[in-house]
């Protein structure tokens, strides 16, 4: 057989696409931490003030959760063997749902690898050909994905706009035979949270259901950081709760939060829970020390308050637009791509470590540093960190 002579190189697309990443200065440079995530540990090489990782809670390298680990190695070994629905449900996988549901106040709740696979697994199996999904227009990339693997009709609505909402649900709504409302619950760029007393209600009027992903909720909001219905007091109103052990709870692990009929029916449908390997002993032995963490100790969640008003109010004295984060994620905002990776820079060399936030993840001319701050930094490593920005910020004519 002739090659035709349209055909290109195999890796020719490769080469192109990276080089033009390249170009814009928009490829991924991937940095390595020397240690642990904890609020200092060497990156590059640097020992640097952690100021961007979801280890909310400090949990990542908590020696509860190590000592969790090891003791579930010891007793059930290093891997699961199966997936869940063929022989990789161990007691400690249903002890983790029995305590996660308890935590939640639901009836019943479901664990999956992480939580890009329950969104990415759950969506498609939620709503079909007939139906609706009707979305904030910032939605997580696993939430864009989820919905894409469905053929419902697809709509979004603007960001946090209830008239919005209920403008799209109006439109489309008398056609569909079921409805989704889909949306964060805290958005991870800005940091605000959704109204979702609001979006539920408008909801219920149409009798759709309605999916938080509580990604950046989940340990942060609510009392003993039960999340984003525990916040708005909406227990038993939202039909999905997705969330992560990745952030807060500092391990890894996605759960869906609800009904019994809502777990029956996606151990019976979700791809990943029935065709992906479960979570080694290790990981879910950690999860459950986690939530058995916050639930036992509800000053770790208060730091991580007092530490997020501190920092806040550090960067607003010092005269930066914080803009209107609601939560510890707090960026600092720089216009122009280029300040944003200068003042990143800046901080690296003053031991501090950020990573700038760039088009096409924000819009054109909303380039910023994104903060996060942690329950386990102390005091005197957020005035360091405060000094090295404001000084930064002095020097790029920020502030
Ligand atoms: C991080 C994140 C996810 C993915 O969670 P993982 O458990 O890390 O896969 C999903 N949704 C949102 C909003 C997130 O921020």
């Amino acid at each position: 057989m002739q090659m035709s002579e349209k055909r290109e190189a195999p890796d020719l697309f490769m080469q192109k696409e990276i080089a033009r990443l390249k170009e814009a200065n928009l490829d991924w440079k991937v940095h390595e931490l020397d240690g642990p995530s904890q609020s200092k540990t060497i990156v590059d090489g640097k020992k640097s003030i952690v100021l961007c990782s979801n280890n909310y809670l400090g949990l990542a390298n908590h020696p509860k959760l190590k000592e969790a680990a090891v003791r579930a190695i010891e007793e059930y070994g290093a891997g699961s063997g199966s997936v869940r629905v063929i022989a990789g449900t161990m007691k400690i996988h249903i002890e983790l749902e029995r305590i996660l549901s308890e935590y939640k106040g639901v009836p019943d709740s479901i664990v999956f690898q992480s939580g890009f696979a329950a969104n990415s697994g759950c969506i498609q199996q939620l709503v079909e050909e007939g139906d609706l999904i009707v979305s904030d227009e910032l939605n997580h990339g696993s939430i864009i994905d989820g919905c894409r693997l469905t053929s419902a009709k697809r709509v979004v609505f603007k960001h946090k706009d209830i008239e919005d909402l209920g403008r799209v649900l109006d439109q489309n709504a008398s056609s569909a035979r079921r409805i989704l409302v889909i949306t964060d619950g805290v958005f991870s760029m800005d940091g605000d949270i959704a109204p979702l007393d609001k979006i539920t209600k408008v909801a219920k009027n149409y009798g759709a259901m309605v999916y938080v992903d509580d990604a950046h909720g989940d340990g942060v909001l609510g009392e003993n950081g039960r999340g984003i219905v525990n916040h708005f007091k909406l227990e038993g109103k939202v039909d999905i709760e997705m969330g992560t052990f990745s952030k807060a709870f500092g391990v890894v692990g996605g759960y869906v939060a609800g009904s019994h009929i809502l777990k029956q029916y996606l151990m019976n449908k979700v791809r990943p829970y029935l065709l992906s390997g479960s979570h080694p002993p290790a990981v879910v032995g950690a999860c459950l020390a986690a939530i058995r963490l916050v639930q036992s100790d509800p000053s770790i969640v208060q730091t991580l308050w007092e530490n997020t008003r501190y920092f806040k109010k550090g960067l607003k004295d010092a005269g930066f637009d914080i803009g209107h984060s609601e939560t510890p994620i707090t960026p600092i905002m720089c216009g122009e791509s280029s300040i944003a990776q200068n003042l990143a820079q800046l901080a690296f060399v003053g031991g501090v470590f950020v990573l700038p936030i760039v088009f096409p993840m924000v819009a054109k001319g909303k380039a910023r540093i994104r903060t996060i701050v942690t329950s386990s930094h102390s005091k005197e490593e957020l005035d360091t960190a405060l000094d090295v920005f404001e000084k930064g910020g002095k020097k790029l004519g920020l502030i």
